[in-house]
């Protein structure tokens, strides 16, 4: 693992750049500086977390990742990650990265639980959310580096630290937030010719699952503000569809259980990414 300073300077000078294109007075970052900080953070975040490489399940999460963004306005070019942890989370890097964890993978029932999230993923990065937080503290000339705000907190020197920090960083979302991807995610769903009630089912079996495994779902709770609320917000805008927009929407397939079942017969997770080990 690199040296801390190192990322910083690096981080750093990718903010200098975003921040002197930016015109006086004008905060926002272009798409163009969008995709470049996202490129690197990416490359980052690869080199720290264990990145499933197998080719099946790559192929499989990014042909259904690529569904649902191809639905998306922003026309960016998606890449999705399975990250080798039992930890339940996801989370989305501005540019169109997406990483899900394999826990979240191994714990859905269906196809549309994972679609679900991915589509909430993918909503975050097409209203720009992660892009917002980092023009937010631009403005605010918190005397922050920007390289820092991305690394998140200082002790993120531990790869398991910058999972911490890239999911509290990019997917610390407010309630708000959460509320708007939700919004997004049913009917880039339902465009991508896939069943939304996963959305709403996947949240309601993690709020039942919290007590049970906290140490699994901390971060998830941590990262992804979940309430009774939001999940009946969800539950209306899926009831509200027009019956006739879901026929032939697909809720579950054989494809999705094999890609299950190749994670699940997978050696464990390396120690440091065992929920048992984080708490
Ligand atoms: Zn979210």
């Amino acid at each position: 693992m690199r040296a801390l300073a190192t990322r910083i300077r690096r981080y750093a000078a990718i903010a200098a750049v975003a921040t002197t294109t930016a015109g006086a007075g004008a905060c926002a970052i272009s798409q163009q500086q969008e995709l470049e900080l996202g490129r690197q953070y990416a490359a980052e975040i690869n080199d720290q977390l264990p990145i499933i490489e197998d080719a099946e399940v790559n192929r499989y999460v990014n042909l259904l990742g690529d569904r649902i963004a191809q639905q998306g306005s922003r026309q960016l070019d998606y890449t999705f990650f399975v990250v080798n942890t039992d930890v339940i989370n996801a989370f989305a890097v501005p540019g169109g990265y997406v990483y899900v964890n394999r826990g979240l993978i191994e714990r859905a029932d269906n196809l549309s639980e994972l679609a679900g999230v991915l589509a909430h993923e993918v909503a975050h990065v097409e209203l720009r959310h992660g892009v917002e937080q980092m023009e937010a503290m631009q403005r605010a000339q918190l005397g922050v580096a920007l390289g820092s705000i991305l690394l998140g907190p200082p002790q993120g020197a531990t790869a398991a630290a910058v999972n911490v920090g890239a999911g509290l960083y990019f997917a610390s979302n407010s309630r708000e937030a959460e509320n708007e991807a939700d919004a997004m995610a049913v009917p880039l769903l339902v465009d991508a010719g896939i069943n939304p009630r996963g959305l709403a089912t996947f949240f309601e079996e993690l709020i039942a699952e919290r007590e049970r495994r906290p140490s699994a779902l901390e971060q998830w709770f941590s990262t992804h503000p979940l309430t009774e609320d939001r999940i009946e917000a969800a539950q209306a805008r899926i009831a509200a569809i027009p019956p006739s927009s879901l026929d032939g929407a697909i809720m579950d397939s054989d494809n999705f259980h094999r890609m299950q079942s190749r994670l699940r017969a997978m050696p464990p997770p390396p120690p440091e990414f065992r929920s048992e080990n984080r708490q």
